[in-house]
């Protein structure tokens, strides 16, 4: 309507829905699909931490928290950062949000303006995109398909460069362990990164919500121990502990970013929900071994999933962590990845998400979430498989 077009910004007006989001909706109708489409976990939430909910909601945590989230959560991601990924923080540096994504959004809106290039390596969560327009700036999507979607050193340079060019504020929006395609980074890669950070002076916003989905030895590093005064980490329960539905997440920033941070937060949603708070502080404070748990099996299906998927012939981006394989199209199949997605689902009765929701219009990848069952992974290689035997 008039009123629409006359009220409402032209950047959101702008803004397209999520292609998973209409991608699922189309391909859900169809009978006997498996999907591998979910970008959450398939496990439950551990029962210490329902329970230590539940036990929340009796005690009368129904009310507001404090605006930066109760202190209990605070110091219990401020003792896990410690324990966990070797992060000096104090509780003053926590910022308790709604999942990651209000994390995103209250930080990208602090520090984001008309005069901003974000730097985003693709393929790349849709939100750090969405975020950059919303706030009026410009984004330079960095295609990281030849790098083995990595950001290198050379790249962000470049990019720099470019933003300083075009009279813009540079800022770097990574995402390791990635989604879509689950690669991480070496620690020497993140120093690299880390060094131009810091001889650049820009911000990194780093959105490690799947740092703790990770099959390499020891920890998923982060970029924040390298340059913690230009790191905005970026995280949440919502992969970790299979807690999606409960809407927990942070930032850790230095200071004088975090109590920014919170007034944007403090605009958009006051505070988080008291309960889930704490629910998610027993996490924190006594969830390592739940966590390993679901990793073990996220493990075992990645290695189920990815060996099956190269036996078939089908070049497959190798993972690290998150749950999520990132699958070149073969080259006989002559179409966008929305095509191929579209086919598959139809005659394989597999769903798969295009490649081109994640910032690549012209993407020849798909991605396919192992957070399903392992009967429903060896149901579905099957069927793809059998698929591509008759099709290629
Ligand atoms: N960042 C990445 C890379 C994600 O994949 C997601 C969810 O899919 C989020 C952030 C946000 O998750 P949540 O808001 O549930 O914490």
């Amino acid at each position: 309507t008039d009123n629409t077009a006359n009220t409402v910004r032209s950047a959101v007006r702008d803004l397209r829905g999520s292609l998973i989001r209409s991608f699922d909706a189309e391909i859900s109708d169809i009978d006997g699909i498996i999907k591998l489409t979910l970008g959450e976990p398939d496990f439950p939430t551990p029962e210490r931490i329902t329970q230590a909910g539940i036990e929340s909601i009796k005690a009368g945590h129904t009310h507001y928290a404090p605006n930066a989230g109760t202190m209990g959560l605070r110091e219990a991601v401020v003792g896990y950062l410690k324990r966990r990924r070797q992060l000096n923080y104090t509780v003053d540096n926590i910022v308790a949000t709604v999942g990651g994504s209000e994390a995103l959004s209250s930080s990208l809106g602090a520090l984001l303006s008309e005069e901003t290039q974000s730097i985003i390596p693709i393929p790349a969560f849709g939100a750090y995109k969405t975020q950059t327009l919303l706030a009026g700036g410009t984004v330079d999507l960095i295609d990281t398909t030849d790098t083995g979607f990595k950001l290198t050193p050379e790249q962000l340079e470049a990019a720099i460069d470019r933003a300083h060019q075009a009279g813009k504020h540079p800022i770097l929006i990574i995402n390791y362990p990635n989604n879509p395609t689950g690669v991480a980074l070496t620690s020497e890669e993140i120093q690299a990164l880390a060094d131009i950070v810091r001889a650049r002076d820009i911000i990194v916003v780093s959105d490690e919500v799947y740092s703790e989905i990770y099959y390499g030895e020891g920890r998923a590093d982060s970029i924040a121990r390298y340059v913690p005064e230009n790191t905005v980490l970026i995280d949440s329960a919502s992969k970790a502990f299979a807690m999606t539905g409960w809407r927990v997440g942070y930032i850790a920033a230095p200071v004088e970013l975090a109590q920014e941070f919170v007034k944007v937060h403090q605009s958009n949603v006051a505070t988080g929900a008291t309960f889930t708070m704490d629910a998610a502080q027993e996490g924190y404070e006594h969830g390592d071994s739940d966590i390993e748990h679901m990793v073990a099996q996220y493990s075992n299906r990645r290695n189920f999933m990815y060996n099956e998927l190269v036996d078939m012939g089908l070049n497959v981006a190798y993972p690290d962590g998150a749950f999520y394989l990132f699958i070149q199209i073969p080259q006989w199949f002559d179409g966008t990845s929305l095509e191929f997605c579209t086919k598959l689902a139809y005659e394989a009765k597999v769903a798969l998400i295009p490649g081109a929701a994640f910032g690549d219009p012209q993407s020849r990848w798909v991605r396919a979430s192992y957070a399903a069952s392992m009967e429903n992974l060896r149901e579905s290689a099957a069927r793809i498989r059998t698929w591509l035997e008759e099709n290629a």
